[in-house]
């Protein structure tokens, strides 16, 4: 499979040198120069299929003879212990969880893949690399689980001080060993500022092999199409068109939405669903594109004011905004609207949802009184609620069980280093502790 950047067509990278470089030297993203479809014949016999073979057709496809079949299935099964099973939680609506992996976020899918594919690579090299990542609150964790003991890897994880749960930051900042976390005074959007930053320093670039984990990199990016599969293959047999409602902040999850899209996935419509973030819900409304700074919102994980995976998003439409609106329709909702959701489904229909996932939902619902026609609701469940249950029990008025998974980290002491936004001294602080 080769990439060619966003910014200058010419400038190609193989899957490999993709993967490890993140970013591409001129600052744009990294995008497959051609899309291979699946087979009909494998869509048509899906359902049939588990979650761990869909991936490994997937990423067959994609990746053609540079890895082997049979290395991708240790790949796969080395990444996913763990599945995204489709639930209906009343007449209509049905729910895609991607919180059972061990992070608890959807995240996993992508930084388990990630893990093992550079794994596969840094075996054959002997290389060590040094992953930087921000996160604004789930990469975190997902990724910390994901290359925690992976050898060869350290990872370097920033995140902005408050602005993430209690259970994330621990998640973050209790694996250790080859896991550093770093509290940052800012926003998330000043973390990735940094990381970015970091990237184009010839300095750092000199000493160490540097690789990002951020859903810019195409190895999150890609097994994120799996559970869209896997989400048609369970819901198949209802012999509808499927609706997506995807909660979103830096646009990996619906970049990935649209990659099975193209990959031959039949899907009725997106919808692209924000917090107040929702620089994308109004190009679409209006076709100009105007970021704004982050908000912050009770669904922290998508307060993105300029979501990094944007330009991949036109992309896949060719840079053409009458084509995205035909497939992706974009909502907005506040935390009040949030948190109504929340409720609402938790009394009618007895299923609790983190801010994240509730702000799908609303999605799915402003779609509905738009479009009446016959079709499957779908949204993506993208955290466990118990990941901010001081919100969620506030919120609904009632406790919620919190799985075990989770509970023990509460009582381990976090470790992190603070700093301010700069980014000299960030610098100053990688080339004193990365080795
Ligand atoms: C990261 C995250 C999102 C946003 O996903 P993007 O791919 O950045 O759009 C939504 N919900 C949760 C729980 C997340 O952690």
């Amino acid at each position: 499979m080769i990439f060619y950047s966003t910014k200058t067509a010419s400038i190609k990278a193989s899957a490999e040198e993709a993967i490890f470089n993140s970013l591409p030297a001129d600052n744009g993203l990294y995008m497959p120069e051609s899309i291979p479809t699946l087979s009909p014949d494998f869509i048509s016999n899906i359902e049939n299929k588990t979650f761990n073979e869909i991936a490994v057709e997937i990423t067959h496809t994609l990746f053609g003879d540079e890895i082997t079949r049979s290395e991708v299935e240790t790949l796969i099964n080395q990444a996913y212990d763990f599945d995204a099973p489709v639930r209906q939680i009343n007449e209509k609506d049905y729910v895609l969880e991607l919180f059972h992996g061990p992070s608890m976020a959807f995240k996993d899918f992508g930084a388990r893949f990630m893990a093992a594919i550079m794994s596969h690579y840094l075996a054959r090299s002997k290389r060590k690399i040094q992953i930087l990542v921000a996160t604004s609150g789930d990469t975190g964790g997902a990724v910390a689980q994901g290359f925690y003991k992976i050898p060869g890897i350290s990872v370097t994880i920033l995140y902005p001080s408050g602005k993430v749960s209690e259970i994330q930051e621990r998640q973050l900042t209790t694996p250790g060993h080859n896991v550093t976390a770093i509290e940052v005074d800012g926003t998330f959007d000043d973390c990735q500022k940094l990381v970015k930053e970091a990237f184009l320093d010839p300095e750092l670039n000199a000493r160490f092999n540097l690789a990002s984990a951020n859903s810019i990199n195409i190895a999150r990016l890609i097994p994120q199409s799996f559970y869209y599969f896997s989400a048609y293959a369970q819901l198949k047999k209802l012999g509808k068109p499927i609706v997506f409602a995807v909660p979103s902040g830096n646009f990996g999850n619906l970049s990935a939405g649209l990659l099975a899209y193209r990959m031959g996935l039949p899907v009725e419509r997106f919808v692209a669903a924000t917090n107040l973030n929702n620089a994308v819900p109004r190009y679409l409304e209006s076709g100009t594109y105007e970021p704004l700074p982050s908000i912050e919102t009770i669904s922290n994980a998508m307060d993105v004011g300029n979501p990094s995976n944007f330009v991949r998003f036109q992309r896949f439409f060719n840079d053409d905004w009458k084509s995205a609106t035909e497939k992706v329709s974009g909502f907005y909702f506040d935390n009040e609207q949030t948190k109504t959701a929340m409720r609402e489904v938790s009394e009618t229909s007895q299923y609790v949802m983190c801010p994240h996932t509730a702000v799908a939902y609303q999605g799915l619902q402003a779609y509905r009184e738009e479009n009446t026609s016959d079709y499957t609701g779908v949204f993506l469940a993208t955290a466990h609620p118990a990941k901010f249950i001081d919100l969620v029990e506030e919120t609904l008025e009632k406790q919620i069980e919190i799985p075990e998974r989770l509970k023990s980290l509460l009582s381990i002491e976090k470790v992190a280093t603070s700093m301010n936004s700069s980014f000299s001294e960030f610098k100053k602080l990688l080339l004193s502790t990365l080795n």
